[in-house]
């Protein structure tokens, strides 16, 4: 439960293994506690929030509680709700990062921690029942002895505003709960059924709508419908956090660009009047996700965004999924993304939206999926030639080994073993460009901050030791190859 100094890119530190960094150091640089009023944290995730106002709104007496402070507030409880955003660190991010730095993410540690703590397995004697929820609940599935282990009652995966009362209730009157919930079709709430926050988010998210219909093979986001939020519901929840002192906005959407737009194309109608009342009631804005196709095929209304986001702010921030530089792969696990180019335009694609963001001062956190089970030696050349393309783009670009979700469930898990010399070659590429911008994003993420000299060469130390450790699995694996 942090607010990463007030800016959600650096929460990825999270997902990184304990490293040279001593502990608290690092806890400090990339997750610090958040601040709380006697253990209520000032803000909480927003899914979390959402299911607040959910259970507040069903008249359940719900008090959301910093994981540090449980101890006082875990006796009178009787149903604990969990939030998990990658519970056991199997993410890709955090995967990746374990299988080059070989150990444990923070993030897994701490969730253990939670669980672990001696006044939470006091209350589990005594009866207390334990649900789970959250983007994360997908990888309880592979972990059948940390939930008995661990006596969590219920995991609910999938958007839970329509069932998580009818859950509560049965735990709090004893009744058998199911170990997992996946809610179906029926139960996904429509906009009108998706009730506001009542308490702010941390860094002010909030979501603009749900789903995507891009249609990625390897993401589970594009199993749920498509539906935007109008911009009534968007300004209240504004006015929540504004009300709790969050006064920045970080626009929540798989692909901001297309907010309010039926297809693929953005609606400039929607997405100027969006910017438009945001930009008057806010302090400052970030967007969580957007695609690049939209970028490229609209780029005078993307500036026209920018300029009046800049009017406020010199820079913001986005992740954005290139995911590959080749255009075979890309028709083979993501036709749509392209839209409305064709597949075989994506480098263009991917070249022109990055130039176009750095020329309006949009920083993106680029990913690139690795090892997805379609590739082939030529598709990660691709990706490695796109690299150089990119060289001079004010970015991070993160590559992420794959992970099977979505219509991928079943395919084999990419592993740290299974890299070929080109993933290796890749990944270097990726952290010398991640090195080269480092310096220059701590600039304009901590501009102003005091503390902004005192971070700055610690988050250079840690680049450095991922990428040493990337060379020396490269180097090994060249051993290895020469010894044979
Ligand atoms: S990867 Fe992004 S664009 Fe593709 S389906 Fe998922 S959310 Fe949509």
């Amino acid at each position: 439960m942090s607010d990463y100094h007030k800016n959600e890119f650096i929460g990825f530190g999270t997902c990184a293994p304990p490293n040279v960094i001593p502990d608290w150091l690092y806890r400090w640089l990339f997750f610090p506690p958040i601040k709380t009023d006697k253990g209520v944290p000032i803000a909480a995730p927003y899914g979390l929030r959402k299911i607040e106002a959910q259970l507040l709104s069903e008249g359940f007496n719900v008090l959301t509680v910093d994981p540090d402070h449980l101890k006082k507030y875990i006796g009178k409880a009787d149903v604990l709700g969990i939030h998990v955003m990658d519970p056991f660190g199997l993410g890709p991010a955090s995967s990746t990062f374990a299988s080059v730095l070989k150990k444990e993410p923070f993030l897994a540690q701490h969730f253990r921690a939670v669980l672990g703590r001696p006044d939470v397995r006091e209350a589990k004697k005594r009866g207390l029942k334990i649900i789970v929820g959250g983007p994360g609940v997908w990888q309880f599935h592979y972990r059948p002895e940390f939930v008995k282990g661990y006596g969590i009652d219920c995991i609910i995966e999938g958007e839970a505003e329509k069932v998580i009362g009818k859950v509560f209730n049965s735990a709090l009157n004893g009744d058998a709960l199911p170990q997992y919930y996946q809610t179906s079709v029926k139960e996904v709430p429509s906009i009108e059924e998706i009730p506001d926050i009542a308490r702010p988010s941390v860094n002010g998210l909030i979501e603009l709508g749900r789903g995507c219909c891009r249609g990625c093979e390897f993401c589970s986001v594009t199993l749920r419908p498509l539906r935007w939020y109008p911009y009534e519901k968007i300004m209240r929840e504004i006015d929540v956090n504004k009300a709790g002192n969050m006064n920045g906005a970080c626009l929540h959407a798989e692909d901001v660009m297309l907010y309010g737009s039926k297809n693929m194309i953005p609606s400039d109608e929607k997405l100027v009047r969006l910017h438009e009342l945001v930009v008057k009631r806010c302090e400052g804005i970030c967007w969580s996700h957007c695609s690049l196709a939209p970028i490229a095929s609209k780029p005078k209304l993307f500036s026209k965004i920018a300029e009046m986001i800049l009017q406020k702010q010199p820079w913001w921030g986005v992740e954005v999924g290139i995911e590959t530089g080749s255009p075979e792969l890309a028709k083979k696990i993501m036709p749509a993304k392209t839209y409305p180019f064709k597949p075989e335009e994506w480098p263009e694609v991917i070249r022109t939206s990055m130039g176009l963001m750095h020329d309006n001062q949009l920083v993106p956190a680029c990913t690139l999926i690795v090892g997805v089970p379609e590739e082939t030696e030529d598709d990660v050349i691709k990706t490695i030639e796109l690299m150089d393309d990119l060289r001079n783009i004010r970015s991070l670009i993160v590559p992420l080994f794959f992970v099977p979700m979505g219509r991928l469930k079943d395919e084999e898990w990419f592993k740290e073993t299974m890299m070929t010399e080109l993933h290796k070659e890749l990944l270097i590429k990726c952290l010398e460009h991640d090195f080269y911008w480092v310096e220059n994003l701590i600039g304009l993420s901590f501009a102003k901050k005091w503390y902004a000299g005192i971070m700055r060469p610690f988050y250079k130390l840690f680049v450095r030791i991922v990428m040493q450790k990337a060379r020396k699995a490269e180097t090994s694996q060249i051993q290895t190859v020469s010894e044979k």
